[in-house]
C-alpha cells in the first residue's frame, strides 16, 4: 500500500537509531536532509562540552515575505532505550513498534513533521517569515544538548517545541521546576547493645529530619517527594550513613525553591541538634515556565488549532521538555502535543491521523504568524 510522504519520512527516521548519546549517524543524516531542503545548516560546537553523540543544529529557511517575525521549532533527536533496530509496523492506520523496542515517535514525530513543514510550504508556495529550526541530542538524558545551544545563534523570540504526547490541540501552557536532591548523612558507628550512647545513628536522623518534612503535595501547584532511602549493615550496629534522594517541583520556580529550602534545613538542622553530619548536593533538573492566554505563542497556537477546527486544550506539564530551557533563556515557548501515546514503552504509538493533523497545525502556524 502506498503511504502518505509523512509516514515513510516518519518510517525512514526511526529505523536509523539514535538512543541518547549515540546521536551522531542520525544527526548527520539530518544535516543532510534539511541541507537538501535548501536549508542553512549551523552546527554548534557543544558535543565536546555535553559529552553526547552529535552537537545541536540549527536550519534556518529564509522568509519569502516581510514584516513577519521569525519562528522556531525544535526537536530532540535522541530516543531512550531500548531504541536499537526499530521495526515500525502499521495496524489499523496507527504506527507501532514491533514489540521489542519503543517507537521513538518521541521525538522522530515532530521531526517528520517540521520535513513534511519545509516541503509543504515549498510546493505550496506558502508565503512565510524566517524559519528556524533546532535539532537537539540528549533530552531524554536531562535537556542536556538544548541546555548547552546558545540561545542568541536564533533569530526567532517565539517558538515550539514539538514533543509532547497526547491527541493534537494540547498546548503545553506551563511546566515545572524539577529539583533533585541527593543527601549523604554521616552519624557515628558503635555497638547497638553495648554501648549506644557512643553512636549516632544516621538512620534516627535521617527519620527525624523526614518526619519535619511537608511531603507530598504541598499546594495545588508543588509537591515533594523522598523517593530513596539506603543505610546501615545490620540491626547490632548503630548505623553511621543513611543516602537519601529527594525531589520537589513546582510550576511556580519560587515555590520549589523554598520547599528545597525547607528540606536542606531539616536535614542540616536534625544533623547539628544529634551531632551528626550531612552533605547535599542539589541538581536543578529543569526550570518551569507559565505562560498565559495573553502571551504570542499560546494565542498563534490557539488560533491555529482553531483554523484547522481542532479543540484546543491548555495543559499543564508533570514533566520538563526542551520548552522549559528555552523559557529560562528568555525565548518564550511552548510545546506541542503531536499525537503520539505511551511513550517509553514497548507500547508507544502513534495514530497515522494525528501525525497528519500535527502537520495541518505547523503549517497554519506558519500561515499564522504575525
Ligand atoms: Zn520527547
Amino acid at each position: 500500500m502506498e503511504q502518505k510522504r509523512v509516514v515513510e519520512t516518519f518510517i525512514e527516521l526511526v529505523k536509523i537509531d539514535s538512543e541518547s548519546k549515540n546521536e551522531g549517524p542520525f544527526q548527520a543524516f539530518l544535516k543532510e536532509k534539511f541541507e537538501r531542503l535548501g536549508l542553512e545548516v549551523f552546527e554548534d560546537q557543544t558535543k565536546k562540552q555535553t559529552g553526547l553523540g552529535a552537537n545541536n543544529l540549527l536550519c534556518r529557511l529564509a522568509k519569502t515575505k516581510g514584516g513577519v517575525r521569525p519562528l522556531f521549532f525544535s526537536c530532540h533527536v535522541d530516543t531512550v532505550s531500548p531504541g536499537i533496530g526499530i521495526e515500525p509496523i502499521i495496524k489499523d492506520n496507527i504506527l507501532y513498534s514491533n514489540g521489542e523496542t519503543i517507537l521513538a515517535a518521541d521525538d522522530k514525530a515532530g521531526i517528520a513533521i517540521m520535513l513534511e513543514l519545509i516541503q509543504r510550504i515549498q510546493e505550496e508556495n506558502i508565503p512565510h517569515g524566517e524559519l528556524e529550526f533546532v535539532l537537539s541530542p540528549g533530552e531524554e538524558i536531562g535537556l542536556v544538548g538544548a541546555n548547552a545551544f546558545d540561545c542568541t545563534l536564533l533569530n526567532s523570540e517565539i517558538g515550539f517545541v514539538l514533543d509532547n504526547g497526547g491527541p493534537v490541540g494540547s498546548i503545553t501552557v506551563a511546566s515545572p521546576t524539577l529539583m533533585g536532591l541527593d543527601v549523604k548523612i554521616k552519624g557515628k558507628t558503635a555497638h547497638a547493645g553495648l554501648e549506644p550512647e557512643k553512636g549516632v545513628s544516621a538512620i534516627e536522623l535521617a527519620s527525624i529530619a523526614i518526619a519535619k518534612m511537608k511531603l507530598g503535595r504541598i499546594d495545588s501547584e508543588t509537591t515533594a517527594n523522598i523517593g530513596t532511602i539506603n543505610g546501615g549493615i545490620a540491626s547490632n550496629i548503630v548505623a553511621d550513613e543513611v543516602k537519601v534522594t529527594a525531589e520537589a517541583r513546582s510550576i511556580s520556580h519560587e515555590a520549589c525553591m523554598k520547599q528545597v529550602e525547607e528540606m536542606i534545613a531539616a536535614f542540616k538542622d536534625t544533623a547539628a541538634a544529634m551531632g551528626g553530619s550531612v552533605t547535599i548536593s542539589q541538581d536543578k533538573k529543569s526550570t518551569g515556565y507559565r505562560l498565559t492566554p495573553e502571551h504570542t505563542t499560546v494565542k498563534l497556537a490557539t488560533k491555529a488549532l482553531q483554523k484547522i477546527d481542532c479543540p484546543v486544550n491548555y495543559d499543564v506539564s508533570g514533566g520538563g521538555s526542551d520548552a522549559n530551557i528555552f523559557n529560562s533563556k528568555g525565548k518564550e515557548v511552548a510545546n506541542l502535543s503531536i499525537g503520539y501515546e505511551k511513550i517509553h514503552t514497548l507500547e508507544e504509538y502513534l495514530p497515522i491521523e494525528e501525525l497528519e493533523k500535527a502537520v495541518e497545525l505547523a503549517v497554519q502556524l506558519v500561515k499564522e504568524v504575525e
